[in-house]
């Protein structure tokens, strides 16, 4: 981040055994493209989190770009979650992003006498106590997480987790630049003055849109709806569409200051290989 403009990608790790090789072969093929990173999602409820170090792993010891592992901690007990942060640190794993996890329907009607976290600061204070020269990240939403009652509110539990020993932060996805814009004047008047990572999801499906907004809530802008309704009708076209809208987002990032942006291209290198050609020159 301090070299220049940087982009990173996002993949998520295989939920079995079976589907390994061909997430393997997506990050191997993120991988050449050199970013300055790749971060690697986590299941909340721990799910996937063998194959999350596994593929951290990776992809910094055989492709040889650094990782970032995700962690969450929503319905884990402090003890199995303590274990997980060793194991990270002892597979050589350098940068962690901290997180609740969503609180989903199901996880919610279970038992919850083993829950041990209630947010994402007390993850990041125990990957702090347990290894103190951890690089970690942790998430911010320019359009107020959804359980937040409004955006002071979620900007002053954002303070208190960088406060707790968050390096970084990386945004939830957002259309529109302007959110985001506001955003950071709001953060940084609130004393927060660590690294903001923006995350932008280049659109390649119709169907990934409808997806998208219902996890993030992100607000649509009528350019982008209209850039939908014109293209989404068959995926070549939207995911061509969507990755030049992308591109747009990110340029206009570089052209406001903004050194670092992370790509939600997930184990799609045909997205991130596109992406990294539109900006080849500039990011020179
Ligand atoms: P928190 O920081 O705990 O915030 C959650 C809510 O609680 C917010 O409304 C916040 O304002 C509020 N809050 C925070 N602290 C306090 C406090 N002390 N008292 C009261 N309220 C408080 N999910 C996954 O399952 N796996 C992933 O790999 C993953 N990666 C993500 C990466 C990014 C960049 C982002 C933006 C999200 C990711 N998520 C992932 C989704 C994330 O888990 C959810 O958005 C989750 O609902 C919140 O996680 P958090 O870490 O932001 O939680």
């Amino acid at each position: 981040m301090k070299n220049g403009f940087s982009i990173s990608f996002e993949v998520f790790p295989p939920k079995t055994e079976y589907a390994f090789e061909s997430v393997k072969n997506a990050v191997h093929d993120i991988s050449k493209l050199k970013p300055a990173f790749i971060s690697v999602t986590y299941g909340a409820g721990g799910g996937t989190s063998r194959y999350t170090l596994d593929i951290a792993r990776k992809i910094m010891k055989e492709y040889g770009v650094p990782s970032l592992a995700h962690l969450t901690c929503v319905s884990s007990s402090r003890e199995s979650v303590r274990e997980k942060i060793r194991k990270f640190k002892e597979s050589g794993i350098e940068n962690i992003m901290a997180l609740r996890g969503d609180l989903t329907p199901e996880l919610e009607k279970g038992d919850r006498s083993k829950w041990d976290y209630r947010h994402a600061t007390d993850l990041i204070a125990d990957i702090r106590d347990i290894c103190s020269d951890m690089c970690i990240g942790g998430a911010c939403y320019p359009e107020v997480h959804p359980e937040s009652l409004n955006q002071e509110e979620d900007i002053a539990f954002l303070k208190a987790k960088v406060d707790a020993g968050c390096d970084f932060l990386t945004t939830q996805m957002f259309f529109d630049n302007n959110l985001f814009f506001n955003f950071m004047y709001k953060i940084r008047e609130a004393g927060i003055n660590v690294p903001i990572m923006p995350g932008i999801m280049p659109i390649t499906s119709a169907k990934q849109v409808e997806r998208a907004i219902k996890l993030s809530g992100s607000f649509m802008p009528q350019r982008f709806k209209t850039l939908v309704d014109k293209f989404g009708y068959s995926d070549e076209t939207m995911m061509q569409a969507g990755i030049i809208y992308a591109t747009d987002q990110i340029i206009d990032l570089y052209a406001n200051g903004i050194k670092n942006v992370h790509v939600y291209s997930m184990n799609k290198p045909e997205v991130a290989e596109k992406i990294m050609s539109n900006i080849s020159t500039i990011i020179k």
